[in-house]
């Protein structure tokens, strides 16, 4: 049987670094649990034009779409800002999460015991808070037509549409009820249906799905309701699903919930191969952090944490990603920082690699 395949995108600024770490991670599931991967490397974003004149070549997209899975550190910089629009480093991440057609991003706000402290909210509010938000990615109002500014009459008009069809709001919907599955068997659906037709018939749809899932319990709620809910009591939620727009927002703020950037995984999924496995694209919600690339202060953990999901979700390894997760709770909770993760009481920070020698050394401590 043929191994797995992985295709690694480090990117720029931070992103090899991180990357480089998670790259011991994968040799470590390799060499000790006999879980191997094909790894092939390629270039995206600033790298790539580098190289290429271009963000992502024809050549690595067609890698992209042949592989079980893409692991992405992080693409841009400045060097890259006065480039033209269509060959900015993220037009790169972009053409991926386009022609992959990930239309289901996953976003886990997962508090750490030992850094419930960070949180803006109090540590009772959030210490053991584990949820996931699936924003529909692909439809909505960043897509929907008319859009643009308009003349109308002596003024102008800026217009942006929600559309969403039945299929797009069933597929995320779909995906939110099998993640449930796998998790606590709850899943609350946001939308305005008080004021929107779109929210009208998200609704109608999440009911119609959840008809499939008699073990998930369903429940609607107002998306401005959520908000508030979301930092009033976050540990009510469970799997969170809901439309682009209000996709965005709530995930940033579900990710503020639990204090770090450089602590925050994301995955982006598709249909189903024919495989089975869904397309699939992880990657830190961080950016290329071009104020401490090459200095050996970044925190890999968002992008360690980027590939448990993918043990999780592409390859059904979910065992062996709650141990890689369980690794990085042994090493917080053991004190070891990278400067993010340094309070206002400070402390020595320990180094990008340094973080992952000790999560390779807790995973060893848990065979
Ligand atoms: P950023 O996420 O790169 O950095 C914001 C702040 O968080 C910085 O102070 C940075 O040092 C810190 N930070 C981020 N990740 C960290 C980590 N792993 N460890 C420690 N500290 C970390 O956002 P930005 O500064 O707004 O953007 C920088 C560049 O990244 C821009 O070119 C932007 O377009 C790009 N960007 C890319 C992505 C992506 O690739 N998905 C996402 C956001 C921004």
């Amino acid at each position: 049987m043929t191994n797995p395949s992985l295709l690694i995108l480090p990117g720029d600024g931070i992103g090899p670094e991180v990357m480089a770490e998670v790259r011991k991670v994968i040799d470590w599931f390799g060499a000790k649990r006999g879980i191997a991967f094909d790894v092939e490397e390629d270039l995206v974003g600033g790298s790539a034009y580098d190289e290429h004149g271009v963000p992502l070549t024809d050549e690595t997209m067609a890698r992209a779409q042949a592989v079980d899975a893409v692991l992405l550190g992080a693409v841009g910089g400045p060097k890259y800002d006065d480039l033209d629009f269509s060959v900015k480093p993220e037009r790169g991440l972009l053409r991926l999460r386009k022609e992959m057609d990930l239309f289901a991003n996953l976003r886990p706000a997962q508090c750490f015991d030992a850094l419930a402290d960070f949180s803006s909210l109090k540590k009772d509010v959030v210490a053991g808070l584990d949820l996931m938000i699936v924003r529909e990615l692909t439809s909505g109002i960043y897509f929907g037509e008319p859009r643009g500014i308009f003349e109308e009459g002596n003024e102008r008009v800026g217009i942006n549409t929600q559309r969403y069809t039945e299929s797009e709001i069933e597929r995320a919907v779909r995906a939110a009820f099998e993640l449930a599955m796998r998790r606590g068997r709850r899943v609350c659906s946001m939308e305005k249906a008080n004021v929107m037709e779109s929210g009208i018939l998200w609704r109608e749809v999440a009911n119609r799905v959840a008809q499939d899932y008699p073990e998930v319990e369903l429940t609607h709620m107002y998306a401005d309701n959520g908000a508030m809910q979301l930092v009033r009591a976050p540990k009510q939620f469970d799997v969170i699903v809901t439309d682009n727009l209000f996709g965005d927002i709530l995930s940033d703020c579900a990710a503020m919930l639990t204090g770090s950037l450089g602590m925050l995984p994301s995955a982006s999924l598709g249909a189903p191969m024919e495989n089975g496995r869904p397309k699939a694209l992880y990657e830190p919600v961080h950016g290329s952090a071009p104020d401490i690339a090459g200095q050996g202060k970044a925190n890999p953990i968002a992008c360690i944490l980027s590939f448990a999901m993918a043990l999780r979700y592409s390859f059904d390894k979910g065992d062996e990603a709650a141990r890689l997760e369980a690794a990085v709770e042994t090493v917080l909770a053991e004190g070891k920082r990278t400067a993010d993760l340094l309070g206002p009481e400070g402390g020595t920070p320990i180094s990008t690699s340094e973080m992952g020698d000790a999560i390779i050394g807790a995973l060893d401590a848990s065979l």
